[in-house]
């Protein structure tokens, strides 16, 4: 299932039957079936997902893009990790802070009508040291959107600044 966040949602019959003829043989061995069972019938007996369904799941669940990425990794515009590649001399946020991930999702002011909206308390508080809470679909769309909006506002700010 390596990498399945990816090409879970690529599974075509093809795929689909040889993930299936994988998962058979395992399956055989979990119920203790004769040989002759179906294929279809192996999960419902297992209580096991066949494995074409639960790549997709886990495709769907994780829906990365470009912004989650950058706040999950800290690697992304945020000026103190460019400033660490020596690709900007500012370190602080426009609210005066040193501008990194943490400050960002944590604390800076200027996103806080983003994280009251977007972030469970819950979320807030796991999100750098247990990424658990992103197996939950609900959870996963606020830091989606929370991400979104973001990034989408620190552009913004910054557009303005370099235009004043
Ligand atoms: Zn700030």
């Amino acid at each position: 299932m390596y990498g399945a966040e990816v090409w879970g949602e690529l599974v075509n019959q093809i795929h689909r039957n040889k993930l299936l003829s994988l998962q058979r043989s395992i399956l055989i061995i979990v119920s203790k079936a004769y040989r002759t069972v179906s294929t279809d019938a192996l999960p419902v007996i297992t209580g096991i997902l066949p494995i074409d369904l639960k790549a997709r799941e886990r495709s769907q669940i994780y829906q990365w893009n470009y912004n989650v990425t950058q706040i999950l990794t800290g690697h992304g515009d945020f000026y103190n990790k460019l400033a660490s590649f020596k690709l900007h001399d500012r370190v602080t946020c426009e609210c005066g802070e040193i501008d990194e991930v943490e400050h960002v999702v944590l604390n800076c002011p200027l996103y806080d009508d983003i994280r009251i909206n977007y972030l469970e308390s819950a979320i807030v508080q796991n999100w750098r040291t247990n990424l658990n809470f992103l197996t939950n679909k609900e959870n996963i769309k606020q830091f989606t959107e929370f991400a979104k909006l973001t990034l989408k506002r620190r552009k913004k700010l910054r557009e303005c600044e370099l235009t004043q």
